[in-house]
């Protein structure tokens, strides 16, 4: 049983965003923003976000050139350069929301690593620069051989390099942390340890149901919309979307002298990416190994994945160099149907941002303003 004051005090907020992630926070953010005078308050089932968020590599993320040749298997042309738009957008947003220092923000150089197998993707580096010109207004993709000796890459691995004009990298704990900070600074209210285990729209409200383990029993919080930012996990709130786990597990080495390479890589249409961060290598991927076995929302890792992850450590990213890793750790992105992103007005109380894939970085940001543009009162 609440007390009076606790019912006169804590349970009622204009809007409700349910995630601290990336697209959670930026909702919440853009709600303070359009309803200075309201109240916001986003609720996070861990105690830290527990998600993809925090445990991601950190790529100021626009793809590699064999990803986005995939996806053309997939989608047109016009659905390429609206998501390629949407990244950039997102991330113009989060670096002038932030800060570049806040976020460690750096442009240390962004390559993809072609072997044989994807040697033809070099003969439509035009096709793709063309297409993506009206967003870039530079070309995209550059072919570049002459630097895979002086980063040290396996040389039978590796038969060419394709730099990125347009991708950066950022530290994903601090940003994180200043997206926190803003949040909070901007009078909007977090809490943690706060599982939200159903809802229910009446007319004038929504109840939102959150488990409180302390006092054994459901808290009744009430809002006047509510905005679902919780990725892979939204199935569990909203069970007939399209959203499919997909986990994505990372190793981090032990500093290692001398390391020839700083910056961001992608190999294998995306499926594995590696960049340096405080003279390491950090390195995840492999999903594309066991794809059935990755769809999940377990954070555990496996150990078929985690030996190819050290084997490519071995053979591609550092032949001549011993290194020790230092930590594992596994995330959770979650997928569908199409690559773009689910942003939703579900009722016009009740809202919705997720399905993120692995560009969430970039696209959080502009995902939240979108869906706080479907929202009026
Ligand atoms: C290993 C890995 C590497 C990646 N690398 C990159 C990269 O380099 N660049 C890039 O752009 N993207 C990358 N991504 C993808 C990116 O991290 C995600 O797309 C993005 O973080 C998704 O943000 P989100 O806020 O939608 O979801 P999340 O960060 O998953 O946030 C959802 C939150 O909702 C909470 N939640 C879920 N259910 C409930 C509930 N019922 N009640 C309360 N809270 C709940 C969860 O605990 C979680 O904190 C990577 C992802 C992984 C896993």
């Amino acid at each position: 049983m609440l007390s009076y004051w606790e019912q006169q005090s804590f349970v009622r907020y204009n809007h409700i965003v349910i995630g601290a992630g990336i697209v959670g926070l930026s909702t919440a953010i853009e709600l303070k923003d359009k309803y200075p005078a309201h109240s916001v308050l986003v609720l996070e089932r861990g105690l830290l976000p527990t998600g993809a968020s925090s445990r991601n590599a950190g790529f100021a993320c626009m793809g590699s050139l064999t990803e986005i040749l995939d996806d053309s298997q997939y989608s047109d042309e016009a659905e390429i350069v609206k998501l390629y738009d949407w990244r950039k957008r997102g991330l113009e947003l989060l670096r002038s929301r932030l800060g570049d220092a806040a976020i460690g923000y750096k442009s240390n150089g962004s390559y993809e690593l072609i072997g044989d197998n994807e040697l033809p993707a070099l003969d439509k580096i035009d096709y793709i620069n063309n297409l993506l010109l009206p967003v870039t207004k530079q070309p995209a993709f550059k072919l570049v051989i002459d630097k895979i000796d002086a980063f040290g890459f396996g040389k039978q691995a590796v038969k060419a390099l394709v730099e990125n004009t347009c991708e950066g990298e950022l530290h994903t704990g601090k940003m994180l942390r200043a997206l926190t900070d803003c949040a909070l600074a901007k009078g909007i209210e977090i809490k943690t340890g706060a599982e939200v285990c159903r809802f229910d729209e009446e007319e004038k409200q929504v109840v939102v149901q959150v488990a409180d383990p302390v006092r054994d029993n459901m808290l009744m919080l009430h809002c006047d919309t509510l905005s679902i930012c919780t990725n892979a996990f939204t199935k569990q709130l909203l069970p007939d979307v399209d959203v499919v786990p997909g986990r994505g597990q990372v190793v981090i080495t032990e500093p290692i002298e001398g390391l020839k390479f700083k910056g961001v890589y992608h190999f294998d249409k995306g499926y594995y990416y590696f960049r340096e961060i405080d003279g390491r290598v950090l390195l995840g991927g492999g999903r594309n190994l066991d794809f059935e076995g990755e769809t999940t929302t377990d954070f555990s890792f496996t150990e078929l994945i985690q030996k190819d992850l050290e084997e490519k450590l071995r053979t591609v990213i550092l032949p001549d160099t011993d290194f020790t890793i230092a930590q594992r750790w596994a995330g959770i992105m979650a997928f569908g149907k199409t690559k773009q992103p689910i942003v939703q007005a579900f009722s016009n109380r009740v809202y919705g941002a997720f399905r993120m894939g692995g560009m969430g970085v970039a696209l959080g940001s502009d995902v939240g303003r979108s869906l706080v543009q479907l929202i009026n009162l």
